[in-house]
């Protein structure tokens, strides 16, 4: 008799894909379910390191992912006409950051854990979760066109605003925490004219800060953050009219910025928030990725750790021996110390990143100033590596 345990994977973002590697790596049969029609493209410029990169090494994706790191790149600060505040070289950049870690598009690390698992794993796009029953011996999820799928383990991996989490544990607004900013990310169609090849414009004003970063041709993203304590309104007004709104009164590349968005859709247009859970799972289902820890953007680690959670579920469910409930505590229990830190570390960055006076924004810049300085590159030059 096979005992192949199967699980139902609800969302095919970093989180869900790199669960369905892990779950065939230990011989389960992953089953994913995407309420979008097709995989996404476009994104966001991410970070990859800690756990993360650890677990790209064992998942063996490293390579590819490398294949897509666009490396380190120069720093521009400037004033909101333009003017040079001061400026960072990507070498220097990247000594501060030390080795182990890649920069990426969010769409890149996609694609990289689709193509490791699309020959192995059934994805099904166009299927939206909308109910799950469960009892000891398993669980049953219900979607959208009145599919009705069981397994032995439900993976709720279906991001932020989570249908898993509110039927799991109650309304979002339950255990979110909005950390009183906005942030939209977008892709553009081409470079401003002013701004240099491979480097990361940035601008930041009271309240208000504008990032642009290019890494190589028909490839440039650019980021908003600004602060406001009612975020549901900035919502309702949408991405291009609440930024023409924040932005409106900049000069500079602000103007060309805000009128090509009046074209675009953002890629990302939310409030900056993150989400605190007591408990990630419920017997048979588990929460992974952004639906159980929303991390603030700040923390730079919310696609690191969803990779890392996924690979160390796939070890806890090995080492269980079919006790699944089990498992899922051990790995939770785990995991929730390295969560909280790095929310943390992100509400802290959030508050340090949006400036909230002229001198908030004199500290902001202070440790990259002072870490990329000459004296420092010396200072680094002299240390063994
Ligand atoms: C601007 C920005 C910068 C960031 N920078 C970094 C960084 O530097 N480093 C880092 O590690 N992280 C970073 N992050 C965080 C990181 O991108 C996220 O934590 C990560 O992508 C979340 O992946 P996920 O799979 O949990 O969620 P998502 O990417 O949201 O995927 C969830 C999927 O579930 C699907 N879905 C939703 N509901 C349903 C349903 N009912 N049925 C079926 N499918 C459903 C959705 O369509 C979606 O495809 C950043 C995030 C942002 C916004």
């Amino acid at each position: 008799m096979s005992t192949t345990r199967k699980a139902i994977i609800v969302g095919a973002g970093i989180a869900g894909l790199a669960t369905a590697l892990r779950l065939r790596q230990i011989g389960w049969e992953p089953v994913v379910f995407e309420r979008a029609p097709a995989r996404r493209t476009g994104g966001y410029v991410l970070h990859l390191s800690g756990l993360g990169y650890e677990a790209a090494e064992r998942l063996n994706i490293l390579t590819e992912l490398r294949q897509r790191h666009f490396g380190a790149f120069d720093l521009v600060f400037v004033k909101p006409d333009g003017r040079l505040r001061f400026s960072a070289r990507a070498r220097d950049v990247e000594a501060m950051l030390g080795g182990r870690n890649l920069n990426l598009l969010r769409s890149d690390v996609e694609a990289v854990l689709y193509d490791a698992v699309r020959d192995q794993v059934d994805i099904r796009f166009d299927a939206e979760l909308q109910d799950i029953e469960q009892d000891a011996t398993g669980v049953r999820a219900v979607f959208a066109d009145g599919t009705v799928e069981s397994a032995d383990l439900l993976i709720g991996a279906d991001g932020r605003h989570s249908k898993v989490r509110s039927l799991l544990f109650g309304p979002e607004e339950t255990f979110r925490r909005d950390l009183n900013h906005m942030v939209a990310a977008f892709m553009l169609d081409r470079l401003p004219e002013t701004l240099g090849e491979r480097v990361f414009t940035s601008l930041a004003t009271t309240g208000r800060t504008l990032g642009i970063l290019n890494i190589g041709p028909d490839r440039t993203a650019g980021i908003f953050a600004y602060h406001t304590t009612d975020p549901a309104a900035e919502l309702a007004r949408g991405s291009a009219q609440a930024l023409a709104d924040r932005y409106g009164d900049l000069g500079w590349i602000v103007p060309d910025l805000l009128d090509r968005l009046r074209h675009s859709q953002a890629v990302h247009f939310d409030s900056g928030s993150e989400i605190v859970l007591g408990q990630w799972s419920k017997q048979r289902v588990v929460l992974l990725g952004d639906s159980a820890w929303l991390m603030p953007i700040y923390a730079g680690y919310g696609a690191s750790l969803a990779i890392g959670a996924a690979d160390r579920l796939g070890t806890a469910l090995a080492e269980a021996q079919g006790d699944i409930p089990a498992a899922l505590h051990v790995w939770e229990t785990a995991l929730h110390p390295e969560a909280r830190k790095k929310q943390r570390i992100g509400r802290r960055n959030a508050r340090v990143q949006i400036p909230r006076s002229p001198f908030h924004l004199v500290l902001r810049d202070l440790p990259v100033r002072i870490a990329t300085s000459a004296p420092a590159a010396r200072l680094r030059r002299l240390l063994p590596a």
